[in-house]
């Protein structure tokens, strides 16, 4: 080993990438004894793909029968459940409905319901259309029967993925942002890897680079198992009164490519449509179409008449970092103690428990720990709207967004929390400010204010590049 790398830090495990994949890894190996880094390349975590999604908690009754995604998604959706209430984190009991629109989709149903129970999902039904009016009243008349998926449930898509990171970092797991990994060089034992905030050594690399998983493998291992081809998903948010016009999700019929159209209420009390399915080479940047989110508010007025005319508050877009195959690309290579977590689609806010544990089994072929016996729970700030919120309880000291009811005091607490939000886009996503009706117009200058000192960059860029989204400036993939 050349002496100046004796004195670099050394670590079990660098995980690259701290999308909700990359923290659910950090929090395994870290509670498995592992010394961890992570290393993002963005400003804060969430900087790729795990920003913008449905945020369903999947059962699985629809994910291909015996595949490595179905076992992965059921076994995260069992450990979400097991430990949400550990981290304070909110789960929306909501079930969901694949209702069939068409009598081709009709005839589909009893397919799906098949597949349900080959998945082991038991409690999933067919249901008429009276049945299917008595529960969703607000769904349009030709809404002509579904299967109703009971364990299908809303999740806090932001707060999730910090918590698992949070518990990582109470066990010693270091992360580093704005720390892009730009190469590495591995001595048949230790990686080298160099990053945009130093280099560090690490026995084995896990790459969870998701829209970049590709690129990063070929660079540092010469070739790349797979090939990512991004996904634009785009959504409409409705204003938050349209929420009370569906309890339960409502899914479509799917196709081969997209799980459909989507409509939702969210934790935050919004209703959501979408998502697109839009195939694109650009892998930063999901841009808004404004003839697709007029299709999106047409098809979600087709299928909830009463929405015709409730104020949209927000649009935004995702990118699903999919590949030329449609299954996960999970590589392991022993010989290079490095794991690729590639290609995780569509599902990975739900499986990305089951992920870690997956691939922290593949890694304890060759390297072992001692686990944590007692491990610590850090309880996340509560920002959904069917429990109690900070502005209901006394002492809250102001309120910043009128729209959202974000305090003063959450929003000084993101910034004393053991990771504190690294830019506008991670503040948002840590207490909602700016999230609501006016798009930050009226509490942009208070929150900018608050934020002095805290981020790299001037908070002013974000909030103007959002301004030129005029009302789509939600948290759209260019914050
Ligand atoms: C429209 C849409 C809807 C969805 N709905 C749902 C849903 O309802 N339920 C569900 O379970 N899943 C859903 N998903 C899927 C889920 O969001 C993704 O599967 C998940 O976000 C993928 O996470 P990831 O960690 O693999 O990738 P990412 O979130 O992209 O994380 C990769 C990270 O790596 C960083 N990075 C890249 N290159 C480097 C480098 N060289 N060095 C350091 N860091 C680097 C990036 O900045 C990024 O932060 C949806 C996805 C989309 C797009």
């Amino acid at each position: 080993m050349p002496l100046k790398d004796t004195f670099l830090q050394r670590y079990d495990v660098a995980v690259i990438g701290a999308g909700v994949v990359g923290c659910a890894m950090a929090r395994r190996f870290a509670l498995e004894g592992a010394r961890v880094v992570l290393l993002e390349r963005g400003s804060d975590i969430l900087a790729g793909a795990s920003k913008a999604n449905s945020a369903i908690l999947h059962t699985g009754f629809d994910a291909p029968s015996g595949s490595l995604e179905l076992e992965c998604m059921q076994a995260g959706y069992r450990e979400y459940l097991q430990i949400h209430t550990r981290f304070d984190l909110p789960l929306l009991r909501s079930g969901a409905l694949v209702v069939a629109w068409s009598e081709e989709d009709e005839q589909r149903l009893p397919g799906i319901l098949a597949q349900a129970h080959d998945n082991g999902v038991d409690d999933v039904s067919l249901i008429d259309r009276k049945r299917l009016r008595q529960l969703e009243p607000a769904l349009a008349a030709n809404a002509r029967a579904a299967i109703s998926v009971p364990g299908e449930h809303l999740i806090d898509p932001w707060s999730t993925p910090l918590a698992y990171l949070q518990q990582a970092l109470a066990h010693d797991a270091k992360v580093l942002r704005e720390a892009e990994v730009a190469s590495g060089d591995f001595d048949g034992e230790w990686w080298r890897l160099s990053t945009a905030r130093g280099t560090l050594m690490a026995r084995e690399v896990i790459n969870c680079a998701g829209l970049h998983g590709d690129r990063l493998e070929h660079r540092l291992l010469g070739r790349s198992s797979f090939t990512i081809h991004p996904r634009k998903g785009q959504f409409v948010v409705f204003d938050k009164a349209a929420a009370r016009l569906i309890e339960r999700i409502v899914l479509p019929v799917p196709s081969e490519r997209t799980k459909g159209i989507v409509l939702t209420r969210t934790v935050y009390g919004n209703l959501l449509v979408g998502p697109t399915a839009e195939e694109q080479q650009e892998r930063d940047h999901a841009a808004l179409d404004q003839a697709v989110l007029q299709g999106l508010i047409a098809a979600a007025v087709e299928r909830i008449p009463a929405l015709a005319g409730v104020p949209v508050t927000a649009a935004y877009a995702g990118l699903r970092p999919a590949t030329e195959r449609k299954e996960y690309r999970i590589e392991n290579y022993p010989d290079r103690h490095w794991i690729s977590v590639g290609g995780i689609r569509s599902t990975g806010l739900t499986a990305a428990l089951g992920i870690a544990q997956h691939v922290h089994r593949r890694y304890a072929e060759r390297h072992r720990h001692s686990a944590v016996e007692t491990p610590l729970w850090p309880k996340l700030p509560n920002l959904a709207e069917h429990r109690e919120r900070d502005w209901q309880r006394p002492g809250y000291g102001e309120i910043v967004c009128h729209c959202e009811l974000v305090t003063r005091r959450e929003i000084d607490a993101a910034f004393a929390s053991p990771l504190p939000p690294g830019d506008l886009g991670g503040l948002k996503r840590r207490t909602r400010v700016c999230m609501g009706r006016c798009q930050g117009f009226y509490c942009g200058a208070r929150v900018a204010e608050l934020s002095a000192g805290h981020f790299t960059r001037a908070l002013a860029e974000p909030l103007v590049a959002n301004r030129r989204g005029g009302s789509h400036g939600k948290d759209h993939a260019d914050d």
